[in-house]
């Protein structure tokens, strides 16, 4: 089991994330980087108990809801984290900056600003590993401007402008500026006393240009001390250096370590994604598989008794998987007959109720392919908060749940993974 540097649960960083997947993808890299870290899902109440952990990530559903419920969200969880004793504090958002021009990123970053009482802060999305870069304020999505990607036609958060110094200072009270490349080039010292000049000269959030992973780690440097740090998961990757030279985070701890969970073993698919689709292909070649087709839902099917009747035979020979998982034409004839949403909520509570069965009957490790199938399963499960674990396949770490009945878990956004995800993830499980 990890040893936790902070000590007495007492975490060093406090983070709150826009949402369920990005929070994940956050907590994986600040394990990576050497902090052990908890996930707690929605704002914690007064009567949850501070994890022992170097860091706390509260996951919100913040992205896309209006700006005063992102906002007074946002404010709840950070008292939270202020009440544990967090002394640093991160707001994490998408790489792609998803956000319209009323918000939600500016007025959250202004709002914890003003809890926190600091006049300065920064903003940086760049994830170089993902193809996202920042140059003279202008966020990039592989080769493309932001505003030429496919984030262009987002349904909820079209960016079609990618120049964040000018986006931003749009959702901002404060005025906004601008680290340029040069100076993140020339390093630590060189960002910090730029810092402190914008600071000076009345700029509240600072856009801060980044290409490489090696400016992110200028930048973390530069950010010691800073009271909120905002951006993408990226620029956390710089923090826990920080923390380890305070003598904070000592070497011979071991971030990633789970408790070991034993028991059966399933898998529950939401995702219609391709790798998903190639995922569940794979292991249909020599394990079981329970389809859950939505059109018998809506006729009234009882599918949630009758793939847990086929399931409780099974239980315990090898992981078993149940799929709602489909091809994009039947998905879209599917969607055709029911609608959209009804069809996806249908089919989410369906798996959802499946997966509350089978941890009834006994499963204790559990994967979930989707990123709406893995909150409506995380949900139905009553899970608060999971400790991170050891990287399965990119941004998709293992996991287990807080609480009296410790569950091994893994959950994977839509197009995250190999052919061999599921069995890689058993694998890899505590
Ligand atoms: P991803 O991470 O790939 O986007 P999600 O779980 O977030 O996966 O979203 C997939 C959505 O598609 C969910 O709402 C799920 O209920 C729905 N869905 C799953 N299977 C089907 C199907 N066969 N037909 C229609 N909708 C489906």
């Amino acid at each position: 089991m990890a040893t936790t540097g902070s000590g007495g649960g007492v975490p060093l960083l406090g983070c709150v994330a826009d949402d369920f997947t990005g929070a994940t993808d956050l907590a994986n890299t600040l394990v990576k980087n050497g902090m052990t870290t908890v996930q707690l899902l929605g704002v914690p109440d007064a009567a949850t108990a501070v994890p022992e952990a170097d860091a706390v990530v509260v996951a919100l559903k913040s992205r896309t809801i209006a700006v005063a419920d992102a906002v007074a969200q946002s404010v709840a969880a950070l008292d939270w984290l202020r009440a544990a004793g967090a002394g640093q504090f991160f707001f994490k958002y998408c790489s792609t900056f998803d956000s319209t021009e009323k918000g939600n990123i500016g007025p959250v970053a202004e709002a914890l600003m003003a809890r926190l009482g600091t006049r300065f802060t920064i903003a940086c999305p760049a994830f170089p590993e993902n193809g996202r870069t920042l140059y003279k304020g202008h966020l990039f999505v592989g080769d493309l401007l932001l505003s030429d990607s496919s984030m262009r036609h987002h349904p909820l958060t079209p960016m079609t402008d990618a120049n964040l110094v000018r986006f931003l200072g749009r959702q901002t009270q404060g005025k906004v500026g601008l680290v340029p490349f040069p100076i993140v080039e020339a390093g630590a010292k060189a960002v910090k006393c730029t810092f402190r000049m914008l600071e000076d000269e009345g700029t509240r959030i600072a856009i801060v240009d980044a290409v490489t992973d090696r400016d992110l780690a200028a930048i973390g440097e530069a950010c010691a001390g800073m009271a909120l740090v905002t951006g993408g998961s990226g620029v956390a990757l710089g923090l826990p250096e920080n923390f380890r030279r305070r003598g904070l985070l000592t070497g011979d701890r071991v971030a990633d370590a789970l408790p070991a969970v034993t028991g059966p073993e399933a898998v529950i698919s939401g995702s219609c994604s391709p790798a998903t689709l190639a995922q569940v292909a794979r292991f249909a070649e020599d394990g079981p598989v329970f389809p859950v087709d939505p059109l018998a839902l809506a006729e009234g099917r009882d599918l949630v008794g009758e793939a847990l009747d086929w399931a409780r035979g099974r239980l315990g020979q090898g992981p078993l998987l149940v799929s709602a998982s489909a091809p994009a034409a039947t998905v879209a004839e599917v969607q055709k007959r029911l609608g959209v949403m009804a069809a996806g909520e249908l089919v989410e509570r369906a798996l959802a109720g499946i997966a509350r069965g089978l941890v009834a009957a006994g499963v204790r490790r559990l994967v979930v392919a989707g990123g709406e199938t893995a909150g409506a399963v995380v949900g139905a499960l009553g899970i608060r908060g999971l400790r991170i674990g050891r990287e399965i396949a990119p941004g998709v770490p293992c996991t287990v749940s807080l609480g009296e009945t410790p569950m091994a878990l893994a959950l994977k956004s839509g197009n995250f993974g190999d052919a061999d995800f599921f069995t890689k993830a058993f694998r890899t499980m505590p």
